[in-house]
């Protein structure tokens, strides 16, 4: 694999891990979900429309209490997640940071002897969000060119370059990490039949399609009979693509505002 594509697939991986990371971290609070209605469905459709979750520096979940998570499941893989991306970053700070103590650009290890929990949790207490862009910072070797001191001196550049051997460690964790996100939040690509719940149109069997890259579909098993009023795939079968999903939710009667 040539350096580019890894540059390119490590970032990819750690912005899905970015962007799935409240969902993991609502689903820790949800009993496990049905597979329908579709997850990211019912969590955008969910009523009251609560302010959405806000990731960036939220206490990572090894530094908070769980006394009753409602799935456990969701919360061992958000524990895992975070101890390989820390680590991750443990490793590449150890070869390639020379940034100052102080600097917020620095990631900053543990350190058992501080006096508070967060003190020794060092950069993990800003959580995973921190974590993956400060990985990615390395992974794109951002602040790796010399920069200009107050007195016009130029100074020694924060990081170094990241060798390719730690370009492919970064690789391979964050899609290892992106993955076991994907596959708890049931957004890895797979196909699900729907149970008890057959088409309002024409009593087939429906079909859940989720996959990482696209919005959920839902697919009838009837073919070009059915008269549901969607579009067609190449194999003829009806098909809810994303924004036909609300129509095909309240045809089927579910109550989004318990569904999620
Ligand atoms: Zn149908």
């Amino acid at each position: 694999m040539n350096y580019a594509t890894a540059v390119h697939e490590t970032v990819a991986a750690l912005r899905s891990i970015r962007e799935q990371w409240a969902e993991l971290l609502l689903a820790i609070e949800t009993p496990p979900a049905d597979v329908w209605p579709p997850r990211q469905l019912a969590h955008t459709l969910r009523a009251g429309d609560d302010e959405p979750l806000v990731v960036e520096d939220r206490a990572p979940l090894v530094l908070r209490e769980h006394p009753a998570p409602l799935n456990v499941d969701a919360l061992d893989a958000g524990l895992a997640i975070e101890r390989q991306v820390f680590a991750l970053a443990d490793t590449l700070a150890a070869a390639v940071q020379h940034a100052s103590h102080g600097d917020p650009r620095r990631w900053d290890f543990q350190n058992p002897g501080a006096a508070d929990a967060r003190g020794a949790a060092g950069s993990r207490a800003h959580g995973l969000h921190f974590a993956c862009v400060w990985v990615e910072g390395r992974v794109l070797d951002e602040d790796t060119e010399p920069e200009q001191q107050l007195d016009g001196a130029p100074a020694a550049p924060p990081f170094a370059p990241l060798p390719p051997h730690l370009l492919h460690e970064a690789r391979r964790t964050a899609r290892i990490a992106e993955g076991r996100l994907l596959r708890t939040l049931g957004l890895d690509q797979r196909t699900t039949p729907v149970p008890d719940r057959p088409c309002p149109w024409c009593g087939g069997e429906l079909t859940l399609h989720t996959d990482p890259h696209e919005a959920p579909s839902v697919t009838c098993a009837t073919g070009p009979t059915c008269t549901a009023p969607v579009g067609m795939t190449r194999t003829g079968r009806r098909v809810w693509e994303w924004g036909d999903l609300p129509e095909l939710i309240a045809a089927l009667g579910v109550d989004m505002a318990t569904a999620a």
